[in-house]
């Protein structure tokens, strides 16, 4: 078991002035709270927190980090909580505690290949630390090694949520030894079989593979010294699960992965980049199409080497990796160097820009000589542009940063967005306003009597809601249109003693919407709603198809009646019309309840005057609709009021009226008795102001019984 003093001589290696008080502080701490807890293992727990913790040291992390190491498990696993560690580690350490413990928490289900790079993102995003990520990938790593106590259904499922997040994870973060450590500890629990077939393999070819690279080196080391070239010549085995992925790529046995060695030949110079290239492919023959220049060509995340592979002496093949020191340094610099290397996918401009930063760190960083003051530096918001959701089910979706909760119902079905009229979040309820954040599970709410409106256009984020809604609103105002023009036509058609749903499905209709090039008699219908046609001109030419002698006699003034209702502020609708077909005059500037009539426009739908505008004197009688405002409605407020009563017969029912006869609407009523037989009833009412109120309440006050009334 890893003891205190390995991980602190660790650390004052690297850095020798480190506050190792702090780590003996939370060790101590860890000890405490831990205490009498045993690992699957039968170890103390305390050896898991101290084993992470060693694996930080490794990486060379700054005491903060190891400390957070040491009381990463504390506040899940133990009475500690989060506000005592801030008060004893301090804001910094208490973070990284608490963010590891979220994505503990997090219920990583449906690890499908697209949700799996979800889940790393919205680890990535939740972590607004690095080194959350690298306490976390300590844990995994120390969990992973000692998997084998664990019963065999979670060794699986933890191997492959480590194999699907964690171990791209460290790769992501240029941690590439955790990476494959991650990889073949994954391989051994998932692949058992193949595992021991690989690492038989290798061990029955060891000498030979020892020897392969021996003289690799040598030859190669003679040939750069012959041309005077200074080189240092690298030599490796490729990891378990690398020539696993090998035989899976390829659909090859254990001994047909012959390239299962690996070169690096690092020089001072680009120009000698190829020389050394040149050579080496003079010494050994190369494979077609294996070369590849990332030197010219750098990748995504500024990696430069170049690559070839090539047969070896015994016909193997090997895989060489050529690159200047400067270039080694950007790949093997860890944490960020990796950073921007996304598996199959091309860099978008977040990750651009991202990129720019990291690459600055780096360059930082090379110049630093102490840790501390690099990881003072390693805080931002990694994907500032995206936010990572839950649905109940556990599928992660992402969205961009300011996506509202009507963003994430139309993302699952258009209907559901249609018909949103809330969410929860986190099991809270919460409007249709709210922004999505990190790691919220949200719940939509839907109710069969919601719709879009336009207000949603102003805070929806998504393409697809704006689109959808638009349409929804455009196909709606459709509809509208259609029985508006129904109403009209109607109207128009009273007068000739002709019912509209007697003709509505008729030939001499269509024709007539043909006539006036309209694709259905739907359309043509909906135009006189817009008032693009006139109804007087569709009337006139059905007569003669219908066979109905002119009657000028008549007054041809339609007679419709709408209501219209100012609501507050601005705007104004007819009652089952859209506001978008009415317009008040600016001739004349109409006021709720002045006499007016409604005048059919061409094209832009009905324009409201005062009745003695003189625009409307001369109008078009058949143009012209009678319309009434709608009783003004007013601001209304909710008030809640709790009535005391000697009894409660008959109380709830006396109060309820006197609130309705005043005019005023009962949102909730409730009524209790109490031990002593008394009736307290609470109401919430709306009320148009306090006057409204007062008169309420003073009415309840005199309903036999009522003792008490009080606003609450
Ligand atoms: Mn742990």
């Amino acid at each position: 078991m890893i003891r205190l003093n390995d991980i602190t001589a660790e650390v004052l290696s690297y850095h020798p002035k480190a506050d190792i008080q702090l780590i003996e502080k939370a060790y101590v701490y860890s000890a405490k709270v831990h205490r009498g807890q045993i690992r699957l293992s039968g170890e103390p727990y305390l050896s898991h927190p101290l084993e992470a913790a060693h694996i930080l040291a490794k990486l060379k992390m700054d005491v903060i980090c190891i400390a957070a190491g040491l009381l990463h498990d504390t506040i899940e696993d133990t009475v500690a909580d989060l506000e005592e560690i801030r008060e004893v580690f301090g804001e910094e350490v208490a973070t990284i505690v608490d963010g590891v413990t979220k994505i503990s928490k997090m219920h990583l289900v449906n690890r499908k290949e697209r949700q799996a790079e979800n889940v790393r993102k919205m680890i990535l995003a939740m972590s607004s630390d690095i080194r959350v990520i690298l306490v976390k990938l300590a844990d995994r790593l120390h969990n992973m090694r000692t998997l084998g106590f664990q019963p065999e259904e979670k060794q699986r499922q933890i191997a492959s949520e480590t194999l699907d997040i964690y171990s791209p994870l460290a790769g992501r973060m240029g941690i590439n030894w955790i990476k494959s450590d991650l990889e073949d500890l994954c391989l051994f629990y998932l692949e058992p079989e193949i595992y021991a077939r690989i690492k038989n393999e290798t061990a029955r070819r060891r000498n030979e593979i020892q020897k392969l690279m021996a003289e690799v080196r040598a030859e190669l080391t003679r040939k750069l010294e012959e041309v005077n070239i200074q080189a240092t010549v690298k030599s490796r085995q490729k990891h378990f699960y690398s020539i696993y992925k090998k035989m899976v790529a390829q659909d090859l046995n254990v001994d047909q992965v012959y390239d299962i060695l690996a070169f690096r030949v690092i020089v001072n110079t680009v120009r000698e980049c190829y020389e050394v290239l040149g050579h080496i492919h003079s010494l050994w023959k190369p494979v077609q199409r294996r070369f590849k220049d990332y030197v010219s060509m750098p990748k995504a995340n500024m990696y430069q080497s170049l690559h070839s592979t090539v047969i070896g002496p015994l016909g193997e093949r090997m895989e060489v990796q050529i690159r200047t020191w400067d270039m080694d340094k950007v790949a093997e610099s860890g944490i960020a160097a990796h950073w921007k290397y996304k598996e199959g996918g091309g860099a978008r401009k977040t990750d651009e820009k991202q990129f720019a930063w990291l690459k600055q760190l780096l360059d930082w960083q090379r110049d630093l000589k102490d840790p501390v003051e690099f990881l003072d530096t390693v805080k931002m918001d990694l994907f500032p542009d995206e936010v990572y959701v839950f649905t109940p089910t556990g599928e992660i979706k992402a969205f961009p940063k300011g996506a509202t909760v009507v963003d994430f119902a139309y993302s699952i079905h258009s209907e559901i967005g249609e018909k949103c009229m809330g969410a929860k979040v986190n099991g809270k309820m919460v409007p249709l306003k709210y922004q999505l954040r990190n790691g919220n599970i949200v719940e939509i709410i839907t109710s069969p009597k919601q719709h879009p409106s336009k207000d949603w256009l102003e805070f929806v984020k998504t393409s697809r809601a704006k689109t959808k809604i638009r349409h929804w609103i455009k196909q709606e105002e459709r509809d509208q249109g259609l029985s508006l023009g129904k109403s009209i036509l109607e109207k128009a058609l009273q007068k000739e003693r002709v019912t509209l749903s007697n003709i509505f499905r008729s030939d001499q209709i269509k024709a007539i919407a043909e006539d006036l090039s309209f694709q259905s008699t739907e359309e043509l219908v909906a135009q006189i709603g817009f008032g693009k046609v006139s109804a007087r001109q569709v009337v006139g030419r059905l007569k003669p198809k219908l066979g109905i002698q002119e009657d000028r006699s008549r007054s041809l003034m339609s007679k419709m009646v709408g209501r219209l209702k100012r609501p507050k502020g601005q705007g104004v609708r007819v009652h089952g019309v859209s506001d978008m077909l009415i317009h008040f005059a600016n001739c004349c500037h109409p006021l709720p309840g002045e006499k007016v009539v409604g005048f059919i426009t061409r094209g832009r739908g009905i324009t409201i005057h005062q009745e003695k505008c003189r625009h409307i004197q001369n109008a078009e009688p058949d143009r012209l609709v009678d319309v009434s405002w709608e009783p003004i409605e007013s601001d209304v407020y909710p008030a809640k009021l709790r009535v005391t009563s000697v009894e409660r017969k008959g109380v709830l029912a006396d109060i309820s009226a006197i609130i309705s006869q005043r005019d005023a609407n009962i949102i909730h009523a409730e009524i209790k008795t109490t031990v002593d037989h008394k009736g307290i009833a609470f109401f919430t009412i709306e009320v148009d102001g306090y006057a409204q109120l007062q008169n309420i309440m003073g009415a309840i006050k005199k309903v036999k019984n009522v003792m008490r009334v009080e606003r609450i």
